[in-house]
């Protein structure tokens, strides 16, 4: 992907991520949690000019959940909300084992896609997702069992050294090489334009690619994205403000925003058919 696709016009895929499995209510009381609450957002984000949704599933009390039953409410609830947004089940997990992992990859029917992080990561004081390649390998092996596009997160320039790896040595996963270039604190990339450049060149022949960066960097990068011809990720999972000392009213005020800037720059929104095309996603 490269300046010259920005030139093409291609649509962008807007993904949402609007509640995560970290913060909750109480750092935006309009985060939601409960399935009935997401699949409200999904819909709203939807009509915003979203076409993917990334899912996190959560107890009664907030706290993250990978139980199935959890997810299998919360995917159904968005399913029945929204008119053919594409469902993106997390896999990313602090402190998670790898089976409680498997488990959003096993709702009836499975997700279209699933995040699938490429190695370690150390946020904040206290969470760290460990994501040996043996762990990483067991969740992409079951991806492409169940014929799930991975969304492959590359927390830092050398995790695209482990996706090259998977491509070389891993299962035949279904659907084009997509990764999210991820920029922020802790161990993910350090956030700035000339980082973010250097990610894209570093992508797999052939691949394409969304940005995911945090707080105040998400509107900047993710507009970056959109001039070299990738895709965005925005959200409440990653950022809770509009502007500096101002939060967002709403995760569609978020997906509004990155569609106003789209089409200002010359690219339309992708639909869901239509970013079903531009991923390859298997038909269902
Ligand atoms: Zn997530």
């Amino acid at each position: 992907m490269s300046y010259d696709d920005y030139l093409a016009g291609d649509p962008v895929i807007i993904t949402v991520a609007p509640t995560g499995g970290v913060h909750g209510k109480e750092s935006h009381p309009d985060l939601p949690e409960r399935p009935a609450e997401i699949a409200e957002t999904a819909a709203a984000c939807e009509e915003a000019g979203a076409s993917v949704v990334h899912l996190h599933a959560r107890r009664e009390n907030g706290e993250r959940s990978f139980d199935r039953e959890r997810f299998q409410e919360l995917t159904t609830a968005v399913r029945d909300a929204t008119d053919g947004m594409i469902v993106q089940h997390s896999t990313g997990g602090t402190g998670a084992p790898l089976a409680a992992r498997r488990e959003p990859l096993r709702t009836d029917p499975p997700p279209e896609m699933a995040s699938l992080d490429m190695g370690p990561l150390n946020r904040y004081a206290h969470l760290t997702s460990e994501n040996t390649r043996a762990g990483v390998d067991a969740l992409a092996e079951e991806m492409a069992d169940r014929r799930i596009v991975p969304e492959i997160e590359a927390f830092n320039p050398g995790h695209l050294n482990e996706v090259d790896r998977l491509l070389a040595t891993g299962p035949d996963l279904p659907g084009r090489t997509y990764v999210n270039c991820i920029l922020g604190g802790g161990t993910l990339t350090i956030p700035s334009p000339r980082n973010l450049q250097n990610m894209v060149d570093n992508l797999p022949d052939g691949a394409t690619f969304t940005v995911l960066a945090t707080g105040p960097h998400q509107l900047p990068l993710t507009t970056m994205a959109i001039v070299l011809g990738g895709h965005v990720r925005v959200g409440f999972e990653d950022n809770l403000y509009y502007r500096a000392g101002e939060r967002a009213v709403s995760n569609a005020q978020l997906v509004a925003r990155a569609r106003r800037i789209a089409e200002e720059l010359n690219r339309p929104v992708a639909t869901p058919a239509e970013a079903r095309e531009l991923l390859e996603l298997p038909s269902r």
